[in-house]
C-alpha cells in the first residue's frame, strides 16, 4: 500500500494484558447506583474549547476585512519602495451580467472572500447586459485576484455549456492576455466592447500557468543541498541501517515520490555525522549538552540537509523541533543571496497554537546561530509590537495561521522571501480549522521552497495537505503509525458516576506526592474555571489554561506550571498537544476527551524524555461510545482493561445493533436506556 493511502486497521502486536491491575488509590464510590440518565449529555459541547482557527476565521479585525478602506494610499503602496507589489491602475474586464451573481455570492460573501484572498478591492459596475469588473491593488495582487475570479467563473461555468463569459477576449497588459486598465485611474486603455465568444479552456489554463510563472519570475535562486555524508555513515550497509532504525524507536521511512524511488539517506548516529562542517551548529549543541541525536533527528537531518521535502510523523517530546530548526539555520545562512540583501524573512514555521508557537520560538532563541532574528506572531499577542518587529527585519517567523494571515493580507509582512517552510503539528492545525488560512498564506510563498511538515498522526486530511504543499517528500515515522499511546505511561481507567468525579479528583490530589505534577484535563472552559476556583477555595494552589483566558494569563499559567510554582494545571485540550513540560508525572482525565486521538495526545503529556508517567482517566456511562476504541488503545499499550469497560463496550455494541435492526425494520426508535 502506498504511504499516501489510508492505513488498514491492523491490530497492534499486543493482546490484552494478563498482569494484575495497577494499584489505584483506594476509592469507594457511593453505594447507590446513579439514576438512569436521559440520552445524551444536555451540556455536551456547549462550552467545549473552540478551535482557534475557526474563531479567527469568523471574527477577523475590520482592518483585515477591508485593507484598502483603513489605510492611506501611500501606505498601501509601501511595497513599491522595496520593489515589491506596486499599487497601480485598476485591472478592468467585462463580465456577462448573468455571471455577476456567481462572482458576488449570496450576501456578497464570495466577493469578500476573493478580496480577502487576493488583498485587492474588487468593484462591480453593472451595465445593461455586461458589468465591468475593476480590481484595485498591486500588480501581483491584481493578477492573483484575476486568477481567482477566472477559477470561480470556470468552475461555475463547467456544466453550464451556454455560459457567455468573455474573459478570453481581452488582453492583460503584462501577460499578453485578458483585461484592460481603466484610464480614469491612469491605466493603459479605457473602454470595453466584448464580442461574445465560446470559452477556450485550454488557453485559460495556459494563461494561468503563465501568471504563475510571471508571479515568481523575479525570485533569486534557491540552494537546498548542504549534506556531506561522512565516510562512516556512507559505508553502512542496508541491513545495518535497517537494524539501527529498528533499534531506535522503530523508525520507518519511505520515499513518496512517484516513479523510481530515491535512496533514503542512512541515519546518522552522532551530531558530527550531520554537522561536522557546520561548527556553529556543533558549538550550539555542545552548549546545551545533548549527548546524541534523537531518532527523528538521526533520520530527518540527512534527508532535510539533502534538500528533500520531509514529512515527520512524530510527537512533541521526540526532538522534532530541533530536527527542522538546525537544517533550517544552515539553509538560511547558505542561500546564494546574502541575508541583508533579501527582502524579508527566509524561514516560516506555522504552528497550531500560541503556546506551541512560543515554545518553538523559545527553542529557536536558545541557539544563537549567526545572529538570526526570530519573531513569534500569534493572535492575542501585541499586534503593533509584532508589526514593528517585522518591519525592523527578521530572519525567522514562527506564527499561528490566523494572525499571520491577518498581517499578510494587510501587507505588513512579505512572505515571498520564504525559502524554508515548516508546517508543525499539521494534524492539529487541520483539527483547529486552519486550512483556509494556510491555503492563503501559501499562495504567497514561493512554490520551489523546501517544506518540512510534522504531525503526530497521519490521517487522510494530513495526507491531502502533504500532497498539496510538499513536493516529492520523504516520510519518516517514529514509533508506530497507529494510535499506540506512549509506552512509558501506565494508563489506569476508573469507571465512576458523573457526580462522584469531583470528590475522586480531590482524593487524587490529596494522595499526590510532593514531587508529583499533574495536568487535569477537562472538556469545557467552564469546568476548568469551576474546578480551579473550587480548589483555590479549598487552599489548593492550581493554575488553569483554556481559550477564554487572556493571553498573558495563559502564559503565566504555563510558566507557573513549568517552573513548579504550582503542581496542578487544570486545562482544556488546548494543552493536550505540543506542550513540552518534561516533569509531568500524571495526566488526570477528569472528562474523557472528544475523541480517541485526543486521549492519546493527552496521555503523551507525561512519560516524556525517558521518564515514566501515569494517566488516570475517569470514564462515566456517558462515555460508552468510546469504550471499544479505548480498549484497543489499552491493548496496544499492554495495559490492564477493567471488566466494566469491556461490558460497557459490549452494551454499546448491542445498542448499536438494536438501533440498526429497528432502522432496517422501519420501526420508529423507542427510547433506549443509555450506558448501564
Ligand atoms: P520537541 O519534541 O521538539 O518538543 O523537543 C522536546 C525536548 O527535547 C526539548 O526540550 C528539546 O530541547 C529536547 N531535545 C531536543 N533534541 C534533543 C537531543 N538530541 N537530546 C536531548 N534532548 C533533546
Amino acid at each position: 500500500m502506498s504511504d499516501w493511502e489510508a492505513d488498514s486497521d491492523e491490530d497492534g502486536p499486543h493482546g490484552a494484558s494478563t498482569k494484575p491491575p495497577p494499584t489505584l488509590p483506594a476509592w469507594r464510590p457511593a453505594a447507590a447506583p446513579p439514576p438512569p440518565r436521559a440520552r445524551g449529555n444536555p451540556d455536551a459541547g456547549e462550552d467545549r474549547e473552540e478551535s482557534g482557527g475557526g474563531k479567527n476565521w469568523g471574527s477577523r479585525p475590520a482592518s483585515a476585512r477591508e485593507p484598502w478602506q483603513s489605510r492611506p494610499l501611500e501606505y498601501r503602496a509601501r511595497g513599491s519602495s522595496r520593489g515589491e507589489d506596486r499599487e497601480r491602475a485598476p485591472l478592468c474586464f467585462p463580465l456577462d451580467n448573468a455571471l455577476v451573481g456567481t462572482l458576488i455570492g449570496r450576501g456578497g460573501t464570495k466577493i469578500k472572500e476573493l478580496e480577502e484572498s487576493s488583498g485587492c478591492k474588487i468593484q462591480v459596475v453593472k451595465g445593461n447586459c455586461e458589468a465591468m469588473i475593476k480590481i484595485f491593488g498591486g500588480n501581483d495582487k491584481q493578477t492573483k485576484a484575476k486568477m481567482l475570479i477566472d477559477d470561480l467563473i470556470e468552475r461555475s461555468s463547467q456544466g453550464n455549456a451556454g455560459e457567455r463569459y468573455t474573459k478570453d477576449s481581452f488582453k492583460h497588459p503584462d501577460v499578453g492576455t485578458i483585461c484592460y486598465h481603466d484610464s480614469s485611474f491612469g491605466g493603459l486603455k479605457s473602454g470595453y466592447s466584448s464580442p461574445k465568444q465560446s470559452i477556450n479552456w485550454a488557453s485559460l489554463r495556459e494563461n494561468k500557468a503563465k501568471y504563475e510563472a510571471m508571479k515568481w519570475a523575479d525570485l533569486p535562486p534557491i540552494e537546498k543541498q548542504f549534506y556531506r555524508e561522512s565516510p562512516k555513515i556512507a559505508s553502512m550497509s542496508q541491513e545495518e541501517a535497517d537494524k539501527w532504525r529498528k533499534e531506535n524507536n522503530n523508525i520507518t521511512c519511505n520515499d513518496l515520490k512517484d516513479g523510481e524511488k530515491r535512496h533514503i539517506p542512512n541515519p546518522i548516529c552522532k551530531f558530527e555525522d550531520a554537522f561536522e562542517y557546520y561548527c556553529d551548529v556543533m558549538e550550539n549543541i555542545r552548549k546545551v549538552g545533548f549527548q546524541k541525536p534523537t531518532p527523528i533527528q538521526s533520520q530527518a537531518w540527512p534527508i532535510i540537509l539533502q534538500g528533500y521535502d520531509l514529512i515527520g510523523i512524530a510527537q512533541t517530546g521526540t526532538g522534532k523541533t530541533l530536527a527542522y530548526l538546525m537544517p533550517g539555520f544552515i539553509h538560511l545562512d547558505l542561500q546564494p543571496i546574502p541575508r541583508e540583501k533579501r527582502s524579508g524573512p527566509g524561514m516560516l514555521v506555522l504552528t497550531p497554537t500560541r503556546e506551541l508557537a512560543l515554545q518553538v520560538e523559545a527553542e529557536c532563541s536558545k541557539y544563537s546561530y549567526k545572529g538570526f532574528k526570530s519573531i513569534c506572531i500569534y493572535g492575542g499577542g501585541d499586534r503593533h509590537g509584532q508589526i514593528s518587529l517585522v518591519n525592523k527585519g527578521v530572519d525567522i517567523v514562527i506564527a499561528t495561521p490566523g494572525r499571520l494571515n491577518d498581517l499578510q493580507m494587510n501587507n505588513y509582512i512579505n512572505l515571498r522571501s520564504i525559502t524554508y517552510l515548516v508546517l508543525d503539528e499539521a494534524d492539529r492545525m487541520l483539527d483547529m480549522g486552519f486550512e483556509p488560512q494556510i491555503m492563503k498564506i501559501l499562495l504567497d510563498v514561493r512554490p520551489d521552497r523546501q517544506t518540512v511538515m510534522t504531525s503526530a498522526t497521519w490521517p487522510d486530511g494530513v495526507r491531502r495537505l502533504a500532497k498539496s504543499y510538499l513536493k516529492d517528500p520523504m516520510i519518516v515515522y517514529v514509533g508506530t503509525l497507529d494510535l499506540a499511546a506512549v509506552s512509558t505511561v501506565e494508563q489506569k481507567i476508573v469507571i465512576i458516576p458523573e457526580e462522584e468525579k469531583r470528590a475522586f479528583t480531590r482524593y487524587f490530589i490529596d494522595t499526590m506526592k510532593s514531587e508529583d505534577k499533574v495536568i487535569i484535563f477537562v472538556g469545557k472552559k467552564l469546568t476548568a474555571d469551576d474546578l480551579s476556583s473550587d480548589f483555590g477555595l479549598q487552599g489548593i494552589p492550581v493554575q488553569s489554561l483554556h481559550g477564554n483566558r487572556e493571553q498573558c494569563d495563559r502564559e503565566q499559567a504555563l510558566e507557573d506550571f513549568k517552573k513548579g510554582r504550582v503542581r496542578i494545571l487544570i486545562a482544556t485540550d488546548l494543552a493536550s498537544r505540543g506542550l513540552d513540560v518534561q516533569d509531568i508525572t500524571h495526566v488526570f482525565n477528569f472528562d474523557f476527551p472528544r475523541n480517541i486521538e485526543e486521549y492519546v495526545h493527552r496521555v503523551g503529556r507525561t512519560g516524556r524524555a525517558g521518564r515514566t508517567g501515569e494517566a488516570v482517566t475517569l470514564v462515566t456511562r456517558n462515555d460508552w461510545r468510546i469504550a471499544s476504541e479505548l480498549i484497543d488503545i489499552l491493548e496496544r499499550g499492554n495495559q490492564v482493561i477493567p471488566e466494566e469497560l469491556i461490558s460497557m463496550a459490549e452494551r454499546y455494541k448491542q445498542f448499536q445493533l438494536k438501533k440498526e435492526m429497528e432502522r432496517d425494520l422501519g420501526r420508529p426508535r423507542g427510547r433506549s436506556r443509555k450506558g448501564f
